[in-house]
């Protein structure tokens, strides 16, 4: 039997043309992820399946508020330019994504969307210096960014520090998708290998990392102590967040944006 389709009408996958042609929007969000190994025990598209709960569950929150939030799906490949060696991990280049990003903005700038909230899942995304071109491009668009990563209090939370197939997103995908998640005696312990330049170690410093001598089996953090629980604590945390974020950006007056 086929389960009867819940009605989302702020998901766009699950819209038709009669909903769409007169539906009120003030808000686009597009969830971005990537196509990447995530350890022995988490599937390739762990990015895609988080970050299209949590888009899903926020737009959720916020339409129930009485905001006119739509998402779009998800892109699913993301900047996998430091695991060139990992194999099918499906890099999409910067540029690449300027360029994607440029078309969809178009549409929407075209047909009169005033506001768009890119939702990022993957940590080697990085859309602020693509998001301000396109500002100059489209003056017309207010164009906002979230990487849901950085919403929870991560020490709160787990006590593993991790930040790739670690504890937070192996809880996660416990919660989310259970069925794709393998027993945690088959993952690797996540140990990650630190730069020997003191300014890449600390911080204040930058180079790619070369994700194969980083790290065995793909995952950064120790994924042992993660648990169902504190996955459901996690995407609660962070979609009550987002969910906010969301009704505030329909609100915002774009003429009056500070105080
Ligand atoms: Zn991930």
């Amino acid at each position: 039997m086929v389960t009867p389709m819940k009605n989302r009408p702020y998901i766009l996958s699950e819209s038709n043309w009669k909903d769409i042609k007169t539906q009120p929007i003030d808000l686009v969000v597009l969830p971005w992820g990537a196509t990447e190994a995530h350890n022995y025990h988490l599937p390739y598209g762990t990015d895609n399946y988080q970050v299209e709960a949590i888009a899903a569950e926020a737009g959720r929150i916020a339409y129930e508020e009485g905001s006119r939030v739509m998402i779009l799906p998800v892109v699913p490949f993301g900047v996998n330019t430091g695991q060139a060696d990992i194999r099918l991990d499906m890099n999409m280049n910067p540029s690449t994504q300027l360029s994607v990003l440029r078309d969809l903005i178009e549409v929407l700038d075209r047909q009169g969307f005033r506001k768009l909230l890119v939702l990022n899942g993957h940590g080697g995304n990085d859309f602020k210096p693509i998001l301000r071109e396109l500002g100059l491009e489209f003056p017309g668009i207010y164009l906002a960014l979230c990487d849901w990563f950085r919403v929870p209090k991560k020490e709160k939370l787990f006590e593993k520090p991790g930040d790739h197939a670690d504890e937070m997103e192996t809880s996660l995908m416990m919660y989310l998708h259970g069925d794709l998640v393998r027993p945690l005696e088959e993952s690797g312990n996540g140990h990650t290998r630190q730069s020997v330049v003191t300014g890449i170690r600390e911080g204040w410093a930058w180079s790619e990392r070369t994700w194969s001598q980083v790290t065995e089996d793909t995952g950064t953090g120790d994924p042992s102590r993660s648990t169902v629980v504190k996955g459901e604590r996690v995407f609660r945390e962070v979609t009550e967040k987002i969910g906010s974020l969301m009704s505030e950006l329909c609100q915002l007056d774009l003429n009056r944006q500070y105080e």
